[in-house]
């Protein structure tokens, strides 16, 4: 099935584009997600405005597809091309994330979305070692509860990265590992995969 979805992508956009996404997905699937979910996803290049219009890529569970919206795409004289393919592989790690988010933990996203919640920060931190080549497990609590007396508060945690970086993973990471942000010290495993 796989071979489909890459041999329909690369007659559709050209340039080997299925090889390198679904090579690209097959990697991810296996070594951040032991493959609990699969890459077998159809995705979609669209020059299309994203529902969520800024976001560049979503993962819808109801059709089980990934977009990735136009500003990895445009529309040349022999059709949809894409732009750039760092980007979209970035991207697309972004919505397997989501992908695993709602397979394997269930969706269980919070009233705040599904970037700000456990089971998006267990899913990106399984990805990150491929995919930023950064460790980031244990740096996912952007804030904390703090008790005085009979009163609990919610402070933010110096030491986590924040809900804005969490949220734009892998990007976000990619720029603070090689800004040699602090709260990476000692994180690199490796060389990012995007
Ligand atoms: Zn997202």
């Amino acid at each position: 099935m796989i071979l489909q979805y890459k041999n329909a992508l690369n007659l559709l956009y050209g340039g080997k584009i299925g090889d390198i996404l679904y090579d690209f997905a097959i990697e991810l699937c296996e070594k951040s997600f032991k493959n609990k979910i699969s890459p077998e996803i159809p995705i979609i290049l669209t020059t299309a405005m994203s529902p969520y219009n800024r976001f560049a890529g979503w993962y819808s569970d109801k059709s089980h597809t990934i977009e990735l919206a136009r500003h990895y795409c445009y529309h040349g004289s022999d059709g949809i091309r894409a732009r750039s393919i760092p980007e979209m592989l970035a991207t697309l790690a972004h919505e397997f994330c989501h992908v695993y988010q709602y397979q394997v933990l269930g969706g269980r996203i919070s009233a705040r979305g599904p970037h700000r919640c456990k089971s998006w920060y267990q899913s990106i931190t399984l990805a990150s070692p491929f995919v930023c080549g950064v460790d980031i497990e244990g740096i996912c609590i952007p804030s904390k509860s703090v008790r005085e007396g009979e009163k609990v508060y919610k402070v933010n945690n110096p030491n986590s990265l924040t809900e804005v970086e969490l949220t734009h993973f892998p990007d976000s990471i990619i720029k603070l590992a090689k800004a040699d942000d602090r709260r990476l010290k000692g994180r690199l495993v490796g060389k990012p995969a995007v």
